[in-house]
């Protein structure tokens, strides 16, 4: 399938501004394209920033059949731009689609459509040192009707917008407060797919422990309530006497991100032992109390690693590494930073270059 690519004139194109906050600084154009259930895709586009266009009744605004991705493009040394391993999220946008009975997007084609993008708007790539183009593909329900069900209609589309240094005050640890009272997910349920409903619910926690002075919360699973799962919206690692990282395995609930399957890839690399295990709360706060754990970060495409400084459980504080970032955090976010700007080889075959023209 073609895409139409319908830009603005010249003279109406922004450039990246010197000053933009996440997330709310989008770039001049979108992909977006639309679905019906026995004609399949259609009407592809690379077209201006637009508001959509949803009747009321449409179905994602009322049971969240939505699916999402978040991935970075980076501007490179030689100007050009660096996509990070794109095609382990379009596969996940595809394993989201599926879980949430949506129609899946063929990977080649999503590639095909975010370079499209891009290309016509590179000049949105910050340069300054640290920041990158924060890209997210979403896909919606669009159906006019309330009774539930799958949609017959969706719209697809991808933004894109600059995204600053995330560590602007250094690299500085958060705290972390151990959610007793709710949960994020189940096994069986849909915590494995970026679909809206998961953030919607985990707002209530995010407030209360911010109430406590408290940056982020530690989910445990919603079964025993006892093993350790995520932080926040990122996944999570321990390192053990500066040499073995762990993070929890993949237990069904546990959104299983890219960052994370870098580390594991990377560290062995680097000279790091690196295992994926169930992770009881109790033993993690007795091996921080006992100094074997070393250092704790949450890994995710927004901050790539964030180093975790005060665990609280039921009120008592665990105190890692002196609430210090501690060296391992640090060698793994310089080389995985490093490969993304292209500072770094790139052993692996994860980065995908767009030449601007
Ligand atoms: C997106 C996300 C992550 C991190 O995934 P990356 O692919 O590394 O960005 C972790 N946990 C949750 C809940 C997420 O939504």
């Amino acid at each position: 399938m073609s895409i139409v690519v319908k830009p603005l004139d010249a003279d109406k194109r922004g450039t990246c501004p010197a000053e933009f906050s996440f997330g709310a600084t989008f770039s001049d154009h979108m992909f977006s394209q639309d679905y019906e259930k026995g004609k399949g895709w259609f009407n592809a586009e690379v077209s201006p920033y637009h508001a959509l266009t949803l009747d009321p009744s449409a179905a994602v605004l009322h049971y969240s059949q939505e699916i999402f991705e978040g991935l970075k493009a980076y501007r490179n040394q030689q100007g050009n731009i660096n996509l990070f391993r794109p095609f382990e999220n379009f596969k996940r946008f595809n394993r989201s689609a599926k879980r949430m009975v949506m129609p899946e997007v063929d990977e080649q084609f999503h590639l095909q459509a975010l370079k499209a993008l891009i290309e016509l708007d590179h000049a949105w790539v910050p340069t300054q040192q640290g920041s990158s183009l924060y890209i997210r593909p979403t896909m919606i329900a669009t159906s006019a009707k309330l009774g539930l069900g799958a949609s017959a209609n969706y719209t697809h589309y991808i933004i894109v917008g600059p995204a600053g240094a995330y560590f602007q005050g250094g690299f500085n640890p958060i705290s972390v407060y151990i959610a007793d009272k709710y949960r994020r997910a189940v096994a069986g349920g849909v915590g494995e797919a970026k679909t809206g409903g998961n953030y919607a619910a985990s707002l209530y926690a995010s407030e209360e422990v911010a109430q406590l002075g408290y940056s982020q919360v530690l989910w445990l699973d919603a079964v025993e309530g006892r093993f350790i799962e995520e932080v926040g919206a990122m996944n999570i690692c321990f390192v053990y006497d500066n040499k073995r990282i762990v993070t929890p395995s993949l237990s069904g609930s546990i959104l299983p991100g890219i960052t994370r399957d870098s580390i594991l890839k990377l560290a062995p690399t680097l000279g790091y032992e690196v295992s994926e295990e169930r992770l009881d709360v109790n033993q993690i706060v007795a091996d921080i109390a006992s100094g074997k754990i070393t250092e704790c970060f949450g890994c995710g495409t927004a901050a790539v690693i964030s180093p975790v400084g005060k665990l609280c459980l039921t009120g008592k504080d665990y105190i890692i590494n002196n609430n210090q970032s501690g060296a391992v955090s640090k060698h793994l976010y310089d080389v995985l930073t490093g490969i993304q700007y292209g500072t770094v080889a790139d052993p692996f075959g994860w980065i995908e270059e767009i030449v601007v023209k």
